[in-house]
């Protein structure tokens, strides 16, 4: 009796215990990979030395588009997101405006 117990329970506690395990993982903010904000080739670099920021912004809410902004509330033009250099001409913005800019492409809405 008792060892039918355990082959029987057993697998039923590890199955339970895998997928919780499994459900606990997927459910993990995943934070997604961070992107890389590349300095443009040969660009001149502004003189604010404020960090500047590229962001992404994206919610269900509004089109996707991507804006430098800096520390000291300067803000470039928003890059139509649609555009597959909108990334490159906001960091470009970036640039253009200080030499200090953030490594990485910073979702403000998530
Ligand atoms: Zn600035």
């Amino acid at each position: 009796m008792n060892a039918l117990v355990w082959v029987i329970g057993v697998p039923i506690v590890l199955a339970l215990l895998g997928a919780a395990y499994i459900r606990r993982n997927r459910d993990k903010p995943s934070g997604e990979p961070a992107v890389p904000v590349r300095r443009p080739a040969g660009g001149r670099t502004g003189s604010c030395g404020q960090q500047t920021e590229v962001w992404h912004v994206a919610s269900s809410d509004v089109e996707p588009y991507y804006i430098a902004y800096c520390a000291c509330e300067w803000m470039g033009p928003a890059r139509d997101g649609a555009d597959p250099k909108a990334q490159e001409k906001a960091t470009a913005d970036a640039y253009g405006h200080s030499g200090n800019v953030a490594p990485n492409v910073v979702r403000p809405l998530g």
